[in-house]
């Protein structure tokens, strides 16, 4: 599952989480509790079973494209 960095803008925490693609731009809760994060463009690191190929069709070339960063949700 991939990873994804956030930041809290009410204590300034950085954290992570591991979730969904298909959530990663859903609200995030700090550590703290806080409610007010942000997502950070951090490298997210898909831990794949190795060998087989991820779902989806993995963009050639070594990314670059909108949906590396998860934007394009
Ligand atoms: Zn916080």
């Amino acid at each position: 599952m991939p990873r994804y960095e956030y930041r809290c803008r009410a204590c300034g925490a950085n954290f992570e989480l591991s979730r969904p693609m298909a959530e990663s731009s859903a609200p995030a809760t700090c550590p703290e509790g806080h409610g007010d994060t942000v997502k950070l463009l951090s490298t997210v690191a898909v831990a794949t079973g190795g060998g087989a190929a991820p779902r989806g069709a993995a963009p050639a070339g070594g990314g670059g494209g909108c949906c590396g960063g998860g934007c394009c949700g």
